[in-house]
């Protein structure tokens, strides 16, 4: 009796310790910029939910750290959930990664955070870095209030979007592709000629550049320079050249 009572209070407490999903964010290019919490984590846990398993190979190889990857992207999340869910439910703990920064910003994984947090799932952060967050902290833009765009719509919308952000008070991030970056600078000069802006290439890695100046000045700029990478374009307020006027 005593031997059951104390295999029942240890399936329990293994129960309480395992049944977590973990958030952890990883590195936006350089490797080293991952939390010492984010390796103990990665390497306690039952498994790993990761956008697409090459990328976060590299990762784990890295830091030798050898999990079950569950596979979880944009088209595969709703049919993903229930599968980890019930993998989390019956005990196990799951981290849940992205490519490349804090899963869930411009990435998948907001579906599953909310889906487990219904069915009674403890969500625990492992926090880190963000692209956004990076570029906006080097902008030298005003930091107090900001509105994070993420990417523009494409297509439709896209007009409609840009006209209100011309008449955005906040400082604005939006993160932009190889393939329409030029595209991006091209419009900024059209709908907000006058703004200060801050474009951020290649953070963390080899080939980091940050340029700084109006649209124009950039869509100048960028004639002579390799346009390849990922990008983060930071707007100053549609107020703030007047009010606190830099030289460019
Ligand atoms: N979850 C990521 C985060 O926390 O920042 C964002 C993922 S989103 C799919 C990818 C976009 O983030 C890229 O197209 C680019 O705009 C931005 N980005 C990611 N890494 C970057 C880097 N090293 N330098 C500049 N921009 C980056």
């Amino acid at each position: 009796m005593r031997l059951q009572l104390g295999a029942v209070i240890i399936l329990k407490f293994t129960i309480k310790l395992n049944n977590k999903l973990y958030i952890i964010s990883t590195p936006i290019g350089n490797l080293k910029d991952i939390t010492l919490r984010a390796i103990e984590t990665l390497k306690e846990v039952d498994f790993v939910a990761c956008e697409d398993t090459r990328v976060s190979m590299v990762l784990l190889k890295h830091y030798e750290i050898n999990k079950e990857l569950i596979s979880l992207n944009a088209a595969n999340e709703n049919s993903k959930i229930e599968f980890i869910l019930n993998k989390i439910n019956s005990g196990r703990s799951c981290a849940l990664i992205s490519d490349a920064g804090t899963p869930g910003i411009s990435d998948p994984g907001v579906r599953l955070i909310s889906s487990a947090i219904k069915s009674g799932v403890e969500i625990i952060p492992i926090p880190g870095v963000t692209a956004a967050i990076t570029a906006l902290t080097i902008s030298g833009l005003p930091t107090d209030s900001f509105l994070y765009e993420g990417f523009l719509p494409q297509k439709k919308g896209r007009q409609k979007k840009l006209i209100s952000l011309a008449e955005e008070e906040r400082t604005i991030i939006i993160y932009e592709s190889t393939y329409r970056i030029e595209k991006l600078i091209k419009e900024l000069s059209e709908y907000m000629p006058n703004r200060f802006m801050v474009v951020c290439r290649e953070l963390t890695k080899k080939f980091e550049e940050v340029w700084r100046g109006t649209p124009l000045q950039l869509e100048n700029l960028i004639k002579e320079k390799t346009i390849k990478g990922e990008f983060v374009v930071v707007i100053s307020p549609k107020s703030w050249i007047e009010k606190d006027k830099i030289s460019l």
